[in-house]
């Protein structure tokens, strides 16, 4: 992919997550691996959905600005997940209302309820609360880089990374749709749990840590 290519695709998926409703106003920002120590991420402020290829910003691993524009105020989340994750080659943060309402109101969203949950995003860390556009934000979720690629952040929104910015797309948009199902269960009754198949659902699960 030329860098005009990578530029093009990121720009289309910042604007589905905002027709999706995964992000409003000028909410969330979207990355993706340019180079092995460079990175492409939407500006500081921006509507995302307008945002147009020659404006998205360069930055270093340690989210310093190389082009003389203003990075978005969570580049410091993205690079944490890009420095200790060498397989991540796009990242998402979004503020899905479901989601970010559910670990709000202090309720996980749990597995063994709905495949997509467990096998395409597997287990969903909520990390505590931290000043958006603060270091603060890449430090809570830093531990959980290892083992999750969906992240819950307290009382703000979520963050979701993967090969690319298809991919971390879909697992933010899965999110919010594995914590709406689950909403609607909840609200009509209880949401009931997976059947058990044993090492079948070994199987499949085992393949959620990978992105
Ligand atoms: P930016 O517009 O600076 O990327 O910030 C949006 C956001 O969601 C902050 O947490
Ligand atoms: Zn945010």
């Amino acid at each position: 992919m030329t860098e005009l290519d990578l530029r093009r695709d990121l720009c289309r998926w910042a604007k589905r997550a905002w027709d999706r409703g995964l992000i409003g106003a000028t909410e969330g920002n979207l990355s993706c691996r340019l180079s092995e120590d460079q990175i492409l991420i939407t500006p500081a402020g921006a509507i995302k959905a307008d945002v147009e290829c020659e404006d998205l910003v360069v930055a270093n691993l340690n989210g310093e600005p190389l082009d003389g524009k203003e990075a978005s105020s969570e580049v410091l989340l993205h690079c944490s997940v890009y420095q200790e994750r060498p397989d991540a080659g796009a990242v998402v943060h979004a503020h899905p209302p479901f989601a970010t309402g559910t670990a709000l109101a202090g309720r996980a969203i749990p597995m063994g309820v709905l495949p997509e949950a467990d096998v395409y995003l597997g287990p969903i860390a909520v990390v505590p609360f931290a000043i958006p556009g603060t270091e603060e934000v890449g430090a809570a979720v830093r531990p959980h880089l290892k083992d999750h690629k969906a992240i819950l952040l307290m009382n703000h929104g979520a963050l979701t990374f993967g090969r690319t910015p298809g991919d971390a797309f879909c697992y933010m948009e899965t999110l919010e749709r594995v914590a709406t199902i689950y909403w609607v269960a909840e609200t009509l009754g209880k949401a009931q749990g997976l059947p058990d198949f044993g090492a079948a659902w070994a199987r499949a699960r085992s393949s959620g840590g990978r992105i």
